[in-house]
């Protein structure tokens, strides 16, 4: 073991399995390490360098407002923050962000929402969250209650109380839990992501939002993965046709810098009062900065590549020897393989391809503009691997 593993065993918690690689420095969707070998990256940091590494345009946003300010405190008003919050509502028609700096504090901040307007207008009791079985919505005690996958809540009991999981897809299901809870808001994901790349069907979707509406629940749809033009769409729920009561985000919105925002739609765009929120570091200056241009650049060209990008990787993977299915929306792709995920992405290492798995699937959720020939000379390892 090389002498930075060592350091990296003996020191860092051991939380994470990772792979022998120790990545130096990259450039869009190409990424190199210690030894000096290329890799082409379909992971993006787990969609969250939506332009890839060291992006020029991202680097300059980030870079200029370093040179200004790199904090201040909630407790002043700062134009990057204000900014970002106006082009988020100006591109989706919601009309209030909290800003947080991860995915699970969005999500933190969507539940508190719920949970406030629901006691306010219907009473206390009426604190029930229903989220999708095979969900993933973070790691804090309160998203880990909302994650409907059990082996993540054994060891850490009791976790927040007041979450229904049902089964994705059973909109029968949804409406029993509503009849049968107090309910303050139902959170869902459009494509599980963690849960293994599945897209939710437009009925059940739509039927879970009308639902909703109906009986006053907020609803949320977590696009912490699929939001920010990864799906080909500025956000998932966007494919849909539905108007969400909140939206929360992260990942690919900071293109690298930890940034979370739940965007609030027009039921609950007041519901947050003075005090009823907070973070130190939310709406942090350089992240807004580094966010608003991510965000400015996801445009119609850019959305259109997004989608052409993923109609190639679907009939390249579609019928290929060693796979078994293909699923996802625009660049966020699971692939389900003859061979176990998890031996294929360590083959593409060895290759020089870096991919992901979501449970038993190959996952690639690469940068927004990695560049064609890049896509194509990656995609061809991927299927020599799964045909071997
Ligand atoms: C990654 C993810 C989260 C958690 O985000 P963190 O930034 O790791 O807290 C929540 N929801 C979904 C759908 C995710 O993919």
């Amino acid at each position: 073991m090389s002498t930075l593993q060592e350091l990296d065993r003996a020191y860092v918690a051991g939380t994470y399995a990772r792979f022998p690689v120790e990545l130096v420095r990259g450039t869009g969707s190409l990424v190199y390490d210690t030894e000096g070998k290329e890799y082409i990256d379909l992971g993006s940091g787990i969609g969250v360098t939506a332009f890839g590494f060291a992006d020029e345009t991202w680097k300059k946003a980030v870079t200029e407002q370093l040179g200004l300010l790199q904090h201040t405190s909630n407790l002043y008003y700062t134009e990057p923050c204000a900014k970002l919050a106006e082009l988020l509502c100006t591109r989706t028609g919601l009309k209030k962000v909290f800003f947080a700096n991860s995915g699970a504090e969005a999500n933190e901040c969507a539940i508190k929402v719920a949970r406030k307007y629901a006691a306010e207008k219907k009473g206390a009791e009426y604190s029930t969250i229903i989220t999708l079985k095979n969900s993933f919505h973070g790691r804090t005690l309160t998203t880990l209650a909302a994650t409907g996958q059990e082996h993540y809540h054994e060891l850490y009991q009791p976790l927040t109380p007041g979450f229904v999981h049902v089964e994705p897809g059973n909109l029968a299901a949804l409406e029993q839990a509503v009849a049968t809870h107090k309910v303050a808001g139902i959170l869902i994901e459009c494509i599980q992501g963690e849960g293994g790349v599945n897209v939710m069907d437009k009925a059940f979707v739509q039927g879970a939002a009308a639902l909703a509406a109906r009986e006053d629940i907020v609803f949320m749809v977590d696009e912490v993965q699929t939001g920010n033009g990864r799906t080909g769409a500025l956000y998932a729920y966007m494919h849909y046709g539905i108007t969400p009561d909140v939206v929360t985000t992260a990942k690919g919105l900071g293109g690298g810098l930890p940034i979370g925002a739940a965007m609030l739609g027009e039921r609950v765009q007041n519901v947050l009062g003075f005090g009823d929120h907070g973070s130190t570091y939310g709406g942090n200056p350089v992240a807004c900065a580094g966010a608003y241009s991510i965000l400015s650049r996801i445009d119609g060209a850019l959305l259109d590549a997004v989608k052409e990008k993923s109609a190639y990787l679907f009939k390249t993977f579609a019928n290929a020897k060693g796979v078994k299915s293909v699923s996802g929306l625009g660049l966020m792709i699971g692939i389900e393989t003859e061979k176990p995920a998890a031996e294929v992405v360590k083959a593409c290492i060895a290759r020089g391809v870096l991919c992901l798995t979501a449970k038993h699937k190959v996952r690639l959720l690469p940068a927004l503009n990695i560049p064609m020939e890049q896509l194509k000379k990656a995609a061809e390892v991927i299927l020599a691997v799964c045909a071997e």
